[in-house]
C-alpha cells in the first residue's frame, strides 16, 4: 500500500515540476504562464491572442454584429460598426444598502468606465417602476414612432459622443454629470415591499432578474442600442441551465442560455463571452490587471441552501473540482437544445409570458404534468376553504377583496353591475394572482404564486396584463366571427 502511495505521489511531485518550465504551446518559444487546462499552456503574449481571437470568433462566426469586421480592441474600437455602451444596474435598492454605500460603488465603477473610452449609462434597480408597458410588448422594427424616437436617441447619441465642438473632456465632464446616482427614497421603499412579498430567496433573485431584463431592454430603446451584451461565461451558462429546469424553465432553456436570444424582437441579447471558462477570464484579469469593482447580489453571505440558485452553483463547482469536464459537458447539452414550442416571431402578444416574454409553454394537453398539478391544485384549495376558511385564506379571497372594489364607490362597496362584469371599473384594477398566472409560463406562475400579493408588481406590469386580459377576453367574444 506503501509504494503505491509513494508512486503516486511522486507522480504528482513530477507533474509539478514539468508544468512549470513547460513552454507556450502557440510559438513555442516562451516559457508558459498560464495552463488553462492540461496541455494548454501559453505564453503572456499569445494568451492574450488566444483570448481576444476568441472573442472575435464568436462573433464572427454568428454572424449577428460585424460580418467580416476584424479588428476588436479597445484602440481599434474608432474603427467597428458599432459602437459599444456600458450600462450598469445599481441593485443595490434590492439589498438594502445604503446610498452611502451605492454612490462609493458607483463612483469606482464610473473610473473605470471613463477609463475604457466607451459612453456608459448608470441606472439605479428603482427606474424599472416607472418604465412604459411597452417594454413587455415585442416591438417590431417598423414601428414608425419607436424608429424615429430610436433615431432621435441615435442622433443624440452620436453628437454627443463625436461633437467635434466638444473636447474629451468636456465629453466626460457632460457624463460625469448626467450619470450621478439619484434615486428618490420612495421609490426604493415600492421595490423593497416589492421583493419582501416575495416568501423566498429564489422567488427574489427571480424577480430581481425579470426587472433587471426589463430595465436593460428599456435603457437600450431610450439610448438607440440595437443589441445587449452579456458577460455569461461558460461556468454561468452551466450552472444557468441547472437552475432554469430546476425552477421549471425547460421550455426556455435554449433562449435563456443560447448565443442569441430575440424574444423582445427589436433588441437582441448577445452572449459573446459563453466559450470561456470563468477560470479563462480569472487569468486574463489577472495577468492584464483589469479593475475589478466588487458589486455584492442577493446571494452574497447567503448559505448554500438558502436558494435554489445558491445551491445549484455550489453543486456545480463543487463537481467541477473534482471532475474538471462538468461545466463542459452540461454547456455543450446547451448549445444543442432548440425549442419547440411555437415559432419566436409569434405575433401575438398574449402568446407571451408577461414576465419573462417567452413563448407560452402552458397551452399543452390534458394528460401532462403541468395539468395534473393544475388539478391537484384546485382540489386542494376547494378542500381548505371548505374545512377553514379562516385558519386556510384562499388566494382568490384574500387577493380579490380589494381588488374587484369598484373605483367609483367608497373603500368596501361594489357597484350594482355583477362581480363577474370585469367592465364596471373604468379605473386602474388590481388584477388578481389566478387572473395574472393565466399570462405568465410555467417558470413565471411558481414566482407569482410565492408572492403574497401582486399588487406591489410594477405598474407597468399590472395595465400590461390587464391589457392582454381586455385583448383576449374580446377575442373570445368574436371568436365566433374569426377567420383562421
Ligand atoms: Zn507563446
Ligand atoms: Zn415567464
Amino acid at each position: 500500500m506503501c509504494q503505491v502511495d509513494e508512486a503516486y505521489h511522486d507522480d504528482l511531485e513530477q507533474e509539478k515540476v514539468s508544468s512549470v518550465s513547460k513552454k507556450c504551446v502557440k510559438c513555442k518559444e516562451t516559457i508558459a504562464v498560464v495552463a488553462i487546462r492540461a496541455g494548454d499552456q501559453y505564453c503572456r503574449d499569445c494568451f492574450e491572442q488566444y483570448f481576444l481571437h476568441k472573442f472575435r470568433a464568436t462573433l464572427g462566426k454568428n454572424r449577428v454584429i460585424f460580418p467580416g469586421e476584424k479588428g476588436l480592441s479597445q484602440n481599434a474600437h474608432k474603427k467597428l460598426r458599432f459602437v459599444p455602451g456600458i450600462v450598469y444596474i445599481d441593485e443595490g435598492g434590492a439589498l438594502n444598502r445604503s446610498m452611502e454605500e451605492r454612490r462609493q460603488t458607483v463612483a469606482k465603477l464610473k473610473d473605470i468606465f471613463i477609463a475604457t473610452g466607451f459612453p456608459f449609462h448608470i441606472v439605479p434597480l428603482e427606474e424599472v417602476l416607472d418604465v412604459p408597458g411597452s417594454v413587455l410588448a415585442m416591438a417590431p422594427s417598423s414601428s414608425p414612432t419607436q424608429a424615429s424616437s430610436d433615431k432621435a436617441s441615435v442622433d443624440r447619441f452620436f453628437c454627443n459622443n463625436s461633437c467635434s465642438c466638444l473636447t474629451p473632456e468636456q465629453q466626460q465632464q457632460q457624463q460625469h454629470e448626467t450619470s450621478s446616482l439619484y434615486v428618490e427614497e420612495s421609490q426604493t421603499q415600492l421595490l423593497q415591499q416589492l421583493l419582501d412579498s416575495s416568501k423566498t430567496l429564489t422567488t427574489k433573485a427571480e424577480l430581481v432578474s425579470v426587472l433587471r431584463q426589463h430595465l436593460l431592454v428599456h435603457t437600450a430603446r431610450c439610448e438607440g442600442y440595437s443589441k445587449l451584451m452579456f458577460g455569461d461565461n461558460c461556468t454561468r451558462l452551466a450552472v444557468k441551465l441547472l437552475i432554469s429546469i430546476s425552477l421549471g424553465r425547460g421550455a426556455q432553456l435554449a433562449q435563456d442560455t443560447s448565443f442569441s436570444d430575440s424574444r423582445y424582437g427589436d433588441i437582441i441579447s448577445l452572449r459573446p463571452m459563453r466559450n470561456y471558462s470563468a477560470k479563462e477570464i480569472a487569468y486574463y484579469n489577472h495577468i492584464f490587471n483589469v479593475p475589478s469593482v466588487f458589486t455584492p447580489n442577493l446571494h452574497t453571505k447567503s448559505k448554500e441552501k438558502a436558494s435554489i440558485q445558491c445551491l445549484t452553483e455550489s453543486f456545480v463547482t463543487k463537481l467541477q473540482v473534482d471532475f474538471p469536464s462538468t461545466v463542459s459537458t452540461i454547456y455543450r447539452t446547451s448549445e444543442k437544445l432548440q425549442t419547440t414550442c411555437k415559432s419566436s416571431s409569434s405575433a401575438n402578444p398574449c402568446d407571451r409570458c408577461l414576465l419573462c416574454m417567452c413563448s407560452l409553454d402552458t397551452a399543452v394537453e390534458n394528460a401532462s404534468a403541468f395539468q395534473s398539478t393544475l388539478i391537484s391544485e384546485r382540489l386542494c384549495q376547494t378542500k381548505c376553504v371548505g374545512a377553514n376558511s379562516a385558519s386556510f385564506p384562499s388566494q382568490n379571497t384574500e387577493l380579490r377583496g380589494p381588488s374587484t372594489q369598484c373605483c367609483s364607490k367608497g373603500k368596501g362597496e361594489y357597484c350594482d353591475r355583477p362581480m363577474e362584469d370585469r367592465g364596471c371599473c373604468s379605473g386602474v384594477r388590481v388584477p388578481d394572482t389566478t387572473d395574472i398566472r393565466g399570462l405568465l409560463c410555467y417558470s413565471c406562475q411558481l414566482t407569482i404564486k410565492d408572492m403574497s400579493s401582486v399588487d406591489c408588481l410594477p405598474q407597468y406590469i399590472l395595465s400590461e396584463a390587464q391589457i392582454r386580459q381586455r385583448r383576449s377576453r374580446m377575442r373570445e367574444e368574436i371568436s365566433d366571427f374569426l377567420l383562421d
